[in-house]
């Protein structure tokens, strides 16, 4: 999507050879109309797919969730990183080890709001190793939902989330794909087959 590499190249920040901060669009400040425009791209994408919940990991992903949402008219679901007092129902959990973090979180998501009968697209602002997808997907499994595919904000293809999915047949619909991050510049991966 040139819009998203354009802000990449415009406004991210390459922080080593592993790592790109985004805050400025993304991760801390969030830019609306990239967003709308990201959302009716992930909306364009899955649009035959007859998707009936949106689920993501709070917080990074709920913006981009939220404008898929929108636009495919289907309600968004944030797996919750702490538990609230108002979280009183029945829970899946599962556990996420955090790529940026280096920590583990457990994520929750209520029983009531993810069903058998839905069919679920997963967004995601990042994707590296796969552990957040992994977790969303066991969430979706434990309640006997149906995975439709994964919605990337970034993919970094270097980390190898994105070929294990793909090799375990998982549909991942990534925005950006960013082959390297070396000497602190952005590689596309389509830079490479031009
Ligand atoms: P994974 O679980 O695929 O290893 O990493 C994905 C998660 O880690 C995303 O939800 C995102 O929050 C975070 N993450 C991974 N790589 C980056 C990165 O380069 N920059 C930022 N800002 N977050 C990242």
């Amino acid at each position: 999507m040139k819009l998203l590499e354009e802000k990449i190249i415009l406004e991210g920040n390459v922080l080593s050879d592993s790592v790109l901060k985004v805050d400025r669009f993304l991760n801390h400040q969030i830019d609306p109309e990239l967003m709308l425009s990201i959302g009716k791209e992930f909306a364009e994408r899955f649009k035959n797919d007859q998707i009936t919940k949106i689920l993501t990991l709070e917080s990074s992903g709920i913006a981009p969730a939220v404008m898929t949402g929108l636009i495919l008219q289907t309600p968004v679901l944030f797996a919750r990183k702490k538990k609230s007092l108002t979280m009183v129902d029945d829970l899946y959990h599962s556990e996420v080890y955090s790529f940026t973090k280096q920590e583990k979180t457990e994520v929750s998501v209520s029983k009531k709001l993810l069903n058998t009968n839905d069919r679920v697209l997963l967004i995601d602002d990042f994707l590296a190793n796969g552990q957040a997808a992994l977790a969303l997907i066991d969430i979706v499994n434990q309640a006997e939902a149906s995975l439709v595919g994964l919605g990337i904000v970034i993919e970094k293809t270097f980390q190898n989330g994105g070929d294990q999915l793909r090799k375990n047949g998982i549909r991942v619909e990534s925005l950006a794909q960013i082959l390297s991050l070396e000497n602190g510049r952005v590689h596309f991966v389509h830079e490479e087959v031009k």
